[in-house]
């Protein structure tokens, strides 16, 4: 083990609704990052060493410690990102939703497993397994602190795998808390933390893990992309989103208004799948306005509130441009507007008539706002919805046409008459497309996205036509060319004869 280089350089992390310091953490270097992944890489044998009923034994330790702590990792999370604390503890809750599920499905989903040999290859026997790479690298974003990291955290270590997590810099103190809470619960430092800026995430890509697992914005992917190409690392990249909502005819107005408002304004805006444009039939356009009004002039961002502040400072900028601009392309606000964008605070922002091409309809905004747009149909609902670089979540709501829509739409997930509801279904795989990223966190794909595929393929007995030998003859070539022909050749031709 490579002992850990001193850190002397630190940085605060601020509660974002006071500018008050929370904690105070270390900028660790490459050399720390090393040395704590020479460590990580001592840990990761011994973890996948005690096999999957060990690890699964110690990742339930952890839910239950999780469980009896929630309070505090609560209101740390109030402090640090700035949430309220029923958003901090529903997050907390489907993050242990989902350590559960991993804990308890890694071994189904990974566990060595028989497939068929074939006709050809007759005389072996084969099986498939899906092993952990050793370590894997985490980094993550601010916005969901908990749930978005442990959809990586959980599956990589039910996987077997080791875990070195890079918070970010924005929620250091919560990165932490989730490791020491591992460490007391199972007594051995299989989750590790490192703090700091992007530089310490980038001496994480360039670590020698076995994986990276990036949860962030599309540019800083394209960088962590960049970095983990020089080692030929593998990358599970889960970037932004710009969801649309769709809304049919014969939906339910009252339960799609209150899917949009909470969609669009849970967490003050700041959710990757979270609904940013909405599509709405013109036969219920002004019906579901109305509602969507009624329901968003409810709510107020503020201390104490149902949205909390803008957890990134810079973030507010985008959100005020996004909806000046609006404004100034001929757009409407119909709640909100350019004076909803407060210091820290963002009031909820209904947007109607903006024109497609205006950032506030192809850009992720992030913060508490959505735009309205009516259509014809639900092709043009469809054609819009896809158009854009992104496609991470989605939302259908309607009756007749609904799962026809749903299937339409070029995205990785999408929830029908309900909103995000396919992030808490623990064996739903999460992620994107395009500019929304690739790879799969969640379910059986987000176990197996943590690991190598390994397959045996282990001789019965002598094969009746030893073809992978210098010993081969003409003859044995010429009886696998009938044999091939005899197998596969008849099917052809018939097709052929049919046109096929
Ligand atoms: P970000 O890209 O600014 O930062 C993400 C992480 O990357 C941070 O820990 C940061 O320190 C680190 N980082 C920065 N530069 C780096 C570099 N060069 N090398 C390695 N690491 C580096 O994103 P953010 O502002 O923290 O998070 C918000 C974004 O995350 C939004 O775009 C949101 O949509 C997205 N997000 C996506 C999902 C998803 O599952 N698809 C979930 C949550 C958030």
């Amino acid at each position: 083990m490579t002992a850990a280089a001193p850190t002397t350089a630190t940085f605060d992390s601020l509660d974002p609704a006071t500018g008050e310091v929370v904690g105070t953490h270390p900028v660790h270097d490459a050399a720390h990052v090393a040395g704590v992944v020479d460590r990580a890489r001592i840990e990761a044998s011994w973890w996948e060493g005690i096999g999957f009923d060990g690890r699964k034994e110690r990742l339930i330790a952890w839910q239950k410690h999780l469980v009896q702590h929630m309070d505090e990792l609560v209101a740390l999370m109030h402090r640090e990102n700035g949430k309220p604390y029923g958003d901090a503890a529903l997050e907390v809750t489907l993050a242990i939703d989902h350590l559960h599920w991993a804990a308890g499905h890694a071994e189904k989903v990974l566990r060595r497993r028989r497939v068929s040999s074939g006709l050809l290859m007759a005389n072996q026997s084969a099986s498939v397994a899906y092993r952990p790479f050793g370590v894997v690298g985490v980094i993550g974003p601010w916005n969901y602190p908990v749930f978005t990291p442990m959809g990586s955290i959980a599956y990589a270590l039910a996987a077997g795998n080791a875990v070195v997590f890079k918070p970010s810099e924005y929620t250091p103190g919560i990165g932490e808390w989730l490791a020491r809470s591992f460490l007391e619960a199972v007594g051995r430092p299989v989750l590790q933390v490192v703090t700091g800026f992007g530089e310490t995430g980038g001496a994480l890509c360039a670590s020698g893990v076995g994986k990276i697992a990036f949860t962030g914005s599309p540019g800083t992917a394209r960088r962590v992309m960049a970095a983990c190409a020089e080692t030929l690392t593998p990358v599970l990249m889960e970037a932004g989103g710009k969801d649309a909502m769709i809304v049919d005819e014969d939906a339910d107005l009252t339960a799609a208004a209150d899917a949009t408002i909470w969609g669009a304004a849970a967490n003050a805006g700041q959710t990757c799948a979270g609904v940013e444009r909405v599509y709405v039939h013109e036969r219920v356009y002004d019906r579901f306005l109305d509602e969507l009004t009624e329901q968003a002039k409810g709510l107020a961002a503020e201390p104490g509130g149902q949205l909390g502040p803008i957890t990134m400072p810079s973030q507010i900028d985008i959100i005020r441009r996004h909806i000046d601009h609006a404004i100034a392309c001929g757009g409407r606000a119909v709640v909100g507007g350019p004076d909803a964008v407060g210091d820290r605070f963002v009031q909820p922002t209904v947007l109607v008539d903006v024109p497609d091409s205006c950032p506030a309809v192809t850009e992720e905004t992030f913060g508490p706002t959505v735009t309205v747009t009516k259509v014809r149909d639900m092709q043009e609902a469809v054609a819009k919805a896809n158009g854009t670089t992104y496609g991470l979540g989605s939302t259908v709501f309607g009756k007749a046409r609904a799962v026809e829509t749903a299937q339409q739409l070029r995205a990785g997930m999408t929830a029908i008459n309900g909103v995000l509801s396919f992030a808490g279904v623990p064996s739903l795989p999460f992620g994107g497309i395009g500019e929304s990223g690739f790879g799969r966190i969640h379910g059986p794909d987000g176990l197996k996205e943590f690991t190598y595929t390994h397959a045996i393929a282990r001789q019965r007995f002598k094969p009746a036509l030893a073809l992978t030998t210098f010993r081969r003859t003409a003859k044995d070539e010429e009886r696998a060319g009938k044999l091939v022909a005899a197998l596969y050749g008849r099917e052809g031709r018939e097709g052929r004869r049919k046109g096929r």
